[in-house]
């Protein structure tokens, strides 16, 4: 009898035991831990780790990086494109004034060569060179291709030729550009005129502009009643020698 009851208490013993256990726990079933390179390690303590720490250690897109510059930047100033330019016209305004006109006086012979040089003339020796230059154009500023150009004046001596010599006279035609040019010899004086050079100008199909011109700083040139500044021409001294130009404007 006491045995059967030590049988019992021990069973009962048994079934409170079982009941206090506590209930088994379940263990994680084993995830493929990804490292990586994705890699499985079955079985690894680190299976439920790896994931998280593969997912931030995994590159993500980050949103584009914005750099600001200072907020004091100033803003490009734009650049203007030059304009084309544009051909300029060979005109003036205000228009050139003509050139004065003036006598032609009793000595002028009809016919004379066309020639450039009368420095050569036998009747020039000794004379003073001089270089008579300069352009034949429009009160528009245009110059005036074949323009005749004539010229006659005094020997070194103050006499004009009035023989078939033609000493110091002759006539040319103006280049493309309006250009004329004599090699001649600053001209001698007579009684009442200063040192003065006679000259026709005749555009082609134009009107003829007959006149004179004269030398800057010339003694006589006071005392001659004819003599006009306005037909000064413009002197200088070259390695060459005098040089004097006077340009020509001649009214349509
Ligand atoms: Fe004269």
């Amino acid at each position: 009898m006491k045995l059967i009851f030590r049988i019992l208490h021990f069973t009962s013993l048994l079934v409170v035991l079982a009941a206090c256990a506590p209930a088994p726990v379940p263990m994680p079933t084993a995830t493929p831990a990804t490292v990586a390179t994705g890699t499985a390690v079955p079985g690894s303590t680190a299976a439920a780790v790896l994931p998280i720490a593969a997912a931030v250690l995994s590159p993500t897109p980050l949103p584009p990086t914005v750099i600001a510059g200072p907020e004091s930047a100033p803003m490009p100033t734009p650049v203007a494109t030059p304009a084309t330019p544009t051909p300029v016209p060979v005109t003036c305004q205000p228009s050139l004034v003509p050139t004065i006109a003036q006598t032609e006086g009793p000595m002028y012979l009809a016919n004379p060569p066309q020639r450039a040089n009368f420095r050569e003339d036998a009747r020039n020796a000794g004379g003073e060179p001089v270089t008579l230059a300069g352009r034949v154009m429009g009160t528009d500023c245009r110059p005036i291709a074949n323009a005749r150009v004539d010229v006659w004046h005094t020997d070194a001596r103050g006499a004009y030729d009035m023989t078939p010599t033609y000493t110091s006279r002759g006539y040319v035609l103006t280049d493309s550009e309006g250009r004329y040019q004599f090699e001649t010899i600053v001209p001698g004086i007579y009684t009442g005129r200063t040192a003065h050079i006679h000259v026709k100008v005749t555009p082609p199909g134009g009107r003829t502009l007959t006149t004179q011109l004269y030398f800057p700083n010339e003694a006589t040139n006071a005392g001659d009643a004819i003599f006009d500044h306005r037909l000064l021409v413009k002197l200088e001294e070259t390695p060459q020698g005098k040089r004097a130009t006077f340009d020509f404007v001649v009214a349509p």
